[in-house]
């Protein structure tokens, strides 16, 4: 089933009737126009029951009827689609030199998408705190001047959180041990609706599964490139999290003790040869004596123009870079036997010259019997943001739905 993420709490689950709510809400969007026949045909709900559960999500305008059609006798029934006026689901994406911050109704429809410049490279985590949190507030303010009521803010970072939404570690942030959710708690003026830190990768696989190419597909793994690298890892349609909420930290996964020294301060990590500082390093030698880079956007853009003008420095680097996320892949594989792996962020950027190498390198490393395959995620820039988005409705879909009105 699409949608359903891992995230849902047993312990709101208790109530049965927020339960079932949550179940038509599911059914209500996978199967848009629907009637309430169909709901109770589909979800083993009796007629009676549906109706009630129908009325309560009409007042609390969740839902909304769209007008007749005929059902399979004949009859014209009232088909049901989900409301997209009222509400608005934000996410907020904090990169290592920009912000992004996405929008979306009950229904998915993006009603904003902000790229701001954001120096988090070279910025100190009070700073960087700030400019989070005037960010966010200057959604939700556009947001509500809409009048529409706001159902969670996720905020996407590169980096290990604890399930308080606390960042243990991000360095490429230069953060360790912030109190990001309490931090922005306190800036929002403690709002109504929940505040969600997680990590970026995390995210990124949700989006993936809720409506990337291959969503829905149970068994999935979202390889996001960038400054830092990251996994988002869905086994049988739940984000694997592990103990602690680390799970998918891939950057530092060592290929080669012998390779170049990484921030960690190993050597031969994935991130030390494909992370955004070292493409850039190998693909635009020049770059190196003007200093540290802290927006990796228009390094990026080079690139890009170089690889496809066919410079043979650029193409070499992005090939070697690519054969190293392919022996990463690999490993992932033998791990997870994920369907599909997914990459996002700078690896779908820089696909065109990265992908032939991973799929060699996969290939030449795959054990008989492996079937997963390697694609490029056809989602915007940002998918980490539009993941956290997402989990903020997914979070409604297992039961926190808002008061009636
Ligand atoms: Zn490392």
């Amino acid at each position: 089933m699409i949608g359903t993420s891992g995230t849902a709490q047993p312990a709101d689950l208790t109530d049965v009737r927020t339960t079932n709510l949550a179940v038509v809400l599911r059914y209500v969007r996978t199967h848009a126009p629907c009637s309430r026949a169909d709901i109770a045909a589909s979800t083993g709900l009796n007629k009676a029951t549906v109706s009630s559960l129908v009325a309560d999500l009409l007042e609390r305008r969740l839902l909304r009827e769209t007008g007749m059609a005929e059902n399979r006798i004949g009859r014209p029934a009232a088909m049901l689609t989900l409301e997209s006026r009222p509400y608005a689901a934000i996410g907020l994406e904090v990169g290592a030199d920009h912000l992004v911050a996405i929008a979306v109704d009950l229904t998915g429809e993006r009603l904003l998408s902000w790229r701001r410049a954001f120096p988090g490279l070279g910025g100190t985590a009070g700073r960087a705190e700030a400019a989070v949190a005037a960010l966010a507030g200057r959604v939700v303010a556009k947001l509500t001047a809409q009048g529409r009521q706001i159902l969670g803010l996720t905020v996407a970072v590169p980096g290990l959180v604890t399930a308080a939404g606390g960042v243990r570690f991000a360095p490429y942030l230069g953060w360790s041990d912030l109190d990001l959710k309490p931090a922005l708690t306190k800036a929002l003026r403690r709002p109504e609706y929940d505040i969600v830190v997680d990590n970026d990768a995390n995210l990124a696989a949700l989006a993936e599964h809720r409506s990337g190419a291959y969503a829905g597909t149970p068994d999935l793994i979202a390889l996001i490139g960038g400054v830092c690298i990251g996994a988002g890892l869905i086994a049988d349609g739940r984000l694997v999290r592990g103990g602690q909420g680390f799970a998918g930290q891939v950057g530092h996964l060592q290929l080669d003790p012998a390779g170049p020294l990484c921030r960690c301060g190993r050597r031969g990590c994935l991130e030390a040869f494909a992370g955004l500082p070292a493409l850039v390093r190998n693909a635009l030698p020049d770059t190196v004596a003007d200093g540290p880079v802290t927006d990796f956007a228009p390094e990026l853009e080079r690139i890009t123009a170089l690889a496809a003008a066919g410079d043979e420095v650029a193409t070499r680097a992005l090939s070697e870079g690519g054969s190293r996320i392919g022996q990463a892949v690999s490993v992932l594989a033998d791990v997870l036997d994920p369907h599909v792996v997914v990459l996002g962020g700078a690896f779908a950027t820089l696909s065109p010259w990265l992908l032939p190498a991973v799929e060699a390198e996969v290939k030449a490393r795959a054990v008989p019997g492996e079937a997963g395959h390697v694609v490029v995620s056809t989602l915007d820039p940002g998918s980490a943001a539009a993941g956290g988005a997402a989990l903020a409705l997914d979070r409604l879909e297992s039961g926190r739905l808002p008061a009636p009105v």
